[in-house]
């Protein structure tokens, strides 16, 4: 058996281009476009790939994108007096602060920061009001990773309600949301972290299994039931050459972009696993690309909401 690949890229692509009309009629009918801005702080290579997507593809459907780019040495003071000058700012209805924060801004800043946002600004879904909003099922902005595996789950027609879901990681920005919308749709869930004894046991029952962890090919086949609906949401650089032929084998694809880049990106779903899994997201180009339409979508329903 090989699994179904659920192809999160081409999904974004059409979420872009249902926005499109959506955002041409916002603009003619509030005179502006929605306006998102972006904070990016530090030199985290990683970070600067992620926020220079979300800028090309919020520019591609029709926002106003500004990028607010700060040195590593910003104080965590004049983080916090941008996004209140932002919050502010009636021209824009979404706040995204990129994490990681740099480290030197100490352990507590990212939650500081996420908590300044105006609630209503908040598109990554991470301030406490949206969180509890979540809980309670009530309208509010939803954090965009599992908000992006919902959309995919349900265009592709996977039943929720009833089944067995199984979310591997208790993060406040994938696990536990995660949890939550699945629970929403009527799934039985269970949460499962580092503490879980037996994990591949408990990761058997599942019909629909989210690994959401930082491990590369940590879920192997004895983590998925046959059949099962295979979520990857991890995105991990495998730099060693001896891992690369472990996971993909020496004559892969992978191994030849190691070659050229001496890393590859792997999610934390090994690779045996689409001879299990009924679907499987593949990464790249599962959920990734669904993170970044969900902000999109997330922003335009923030300047909908802002101007009605
Ligand atoms: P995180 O905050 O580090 O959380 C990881 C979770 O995995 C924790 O709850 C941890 O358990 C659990 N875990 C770690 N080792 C484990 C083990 N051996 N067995 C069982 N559980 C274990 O990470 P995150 O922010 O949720 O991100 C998870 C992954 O998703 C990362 O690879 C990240 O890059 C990726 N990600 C991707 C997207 C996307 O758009 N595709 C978006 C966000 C994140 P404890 O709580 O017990 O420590």
């Amino acid at each position: 058996m090989s699994a179904v690949t659920l192809d999160g890229a081409a999904l974004a692509r059409r979420m872009r281009e249902d926005l499109q009309p959506e955002v041409a009629a916002f603009t003619a009918r509030a005179g502006r476009a929605p306006g998102l801005a972006l904070v990016l702080v530090g030199d985290d290579p990683a970070s600067h790939v992620y926020v220079g997507s979300k800028r090309t593809h919020g520019a591609e459907v029709g926002f106003r994108v500004d990028l607010h780019q700060r040195p590593a040495d910003t104080s965590l003071d004049a983080v916090l007096a941008l996004v209140r000058d932002l919050n502010a700012d009636p021209a824009i209805d979404g706040i995204l602060v990129q994490s990681p924060l740099p480290s030197a801004m100490g352990p507590d800043a990212a939650r500081r920061v996420f908590e300044m946002i105006d609630p209503a600004k908040d598109v990554d879904g991470f301030t406490a009001e949206n969180v509890g909003r979540l809980v309670q099922n009530r309208e509010g902005l939803v954090a965009c990773t599992p908000a992006g595996i919902i959309e995919l789950l349900e265009r592709q027609g996977v039943t929720i309600a009833g089944r067995r879901a199984v979310v591997i990681g208790r993060s406040d920005i994938v696990g536990k949301p995660m949890a939550l919308l699945l629970l929403h749709r009527h799934a039985t869930v269970t949460i499962a972290h580092s503490k879980t004894p037996d994990l591949p046991a408990v990761c058997r029952e599942a019909d629909i299994l989210v690994a959401a962890i930082g491990r590369a090919g940590f879920v192997t086949p004895e983590f998925v039931k046959p059949g099962a609906t295979v979520i990857d949401v991890g995105m991990n650089a495998v730099t060693s050459e001896a891992d690369v032929i472990g996971f993909f084998g020496a004559d892969s694809k992978r191994h030849e972009g190691w070659r050229k880049r001496g890393s590859v990106l792997m999610g934390d779903v090994h690779p045996a696993v689409a001879e299990v899994a009924g679907a499987l997201t593949p990464v790249p180009g599962g959920v990734g690309p669904l993170t970044i339409a969900m902000l999109m979508r997330n922003t335009l329903t923030a300047a909908e909401r802002r101007v009605r």
